[in-house]
């Protein structure tokens, strides 16, 4: 088959070639989170001409993810629609021959096995550390590469992670922060263009993974602040992984641990809850009985209960996300009176 035209500028640029091209269409990859970083990686990756990529996130749009999250519009919002599904049938639009599976969910230890399955590379674009410790304990687990991104405020870091021949997230940060203890979107808020820069370098980086072009030894944490122009490598260095329990030892205890039950959201006022089993829940029903909460609103995807100053949105599987508060108790309860658990 002659070299796609589609792709012809990015087989003109010598590293990557019809060779790279070739490498990129038989790859398969996990993006998990489609926030400002997601939703940018997606579009590059999906443009590039990946062979697969298996789309999670557990949310739906909203009218402030607008600002930077670049696959959504308006009416994604006015259709009620969960970021997995909005994003595939855009990226669909964009590329047709690039194979895209959605998933609307939450990732966590119970599951990312599962989802790790079939891809040979993870891209992280979330915006907590619990689900990134799982991430890097799973990938450490069945080693698998992946590349860790954060942004906030002005500022970003990217960090691939070849287990066994580079320094993991615990080598570079120890334990999980406390909660509390980290600034967040709400709280420091985030710029477009540092979560583009971000995602961007990301791609980079995983362009040259998956063409053969990362050298293990150039792997660096790279830092970013688009507003002071302050750029640094940073080398964590081989020293941390000697002393890393899960790079040393094979301790993978995030990984292990408990499956998540209440998770407080960034920037959103509102906690999600996760029941340990999955469900399978008749909105149709369910509308009725808690039509006495508030005006309810569902679709194929979600059901949402207005009652101010509190809102649930309730996905199938009987995940929610309450809306008005960031305490788990109240979020608990709110759940357990609306949908009864
Ligand atoms: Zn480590």
């Amino acid at each position: 088959m002659p070299p796609d035209e589609r792709y012809s500028r990015q087989i003109r640029f010598g590293p990557i070639g019809e060779t790279g091209q070739q490498r990129l269409s038989e790859s398969r990859i996990l993006l998990v989170g489609l926030g400002a970083l997601g939703t940018v990686a997606a579009d590059q990756l999906v443009r590039a001409g990946v062979g697969f990529v298996r789309l999670v996130d557990r949310d739906f749009v909203e009218l402030s993810n607008l600002q930077r999250q670049s696959l959504f519009d308006e009416g994604d919002i006015a259709d009620n629609l969960p970021k997995a599904i909005a994003a595939e049938t855009r990226l669909r639009r964009i590329n047709s021959s690039v194979q895209i599976e959605a998933r609307v969910d939450d990732v966590n230890p119970s599951n990312i096995e599962e989802y790790l399955d079939g891809v040979d590379l993870v891209l992280d674009a979330l915006d907590n550390f619990e689900t990134r410790f799982v991430i890097n304990d799973a990938c450490a687990k069945h080693i698998k590469p992946w590349i860790y991104t954060a942004a906030l405020g002005s500022y970003g870091l990217v960090m691939p992670v070849l287990p066994g021949r580079t320094p993991c997230l615990r080598c570079l940060l120890g334990s999980m922060p406390a909660p509390g203890t980290s600034p967040t979107c709400e709280t420091a808020g985030v710029v477009a263009p540092i979560t583009h820069i971000i995602a961007s370098i990301q791609v980079a980086e995983a362009l040259k993974l998956i063409t053969g072009s990362l050298d293990p030894h150039d792997v660096r944490l790279t830092a970013y602040d688009v507003w002071s122009h302050r750029f640094q490598r940073i080398d964590v260095g081989k020293d941390a992984m000697a002393s890393c329990p899960v790079c040393a030892k094979g301790e993978f205890e995030y990984l292990d641990g408990s499956p998540l039950r209440t998770i407080t959201l960034c920037g959103r006022n509102a906690v999600q809850l996760i029941p340990g089993v999955r469900g399978d829940i008749n909105f149709e029903e369910l509308s009725k009985s808690i039509a006495a909460f508030g005006s309810v609103q569902f679709n194929d995807f979600l059901l949402k209960c207005s009652a101010p100053p509190y809102e649930l949105t309730l996905f199938r599987d009987g995940r929610a996300i309450v809306k008005g508060t960031d305490e788990a108790g109240t979020a608990r309860s709110i759940y357990s009176k609306m949908v009864g658990l």
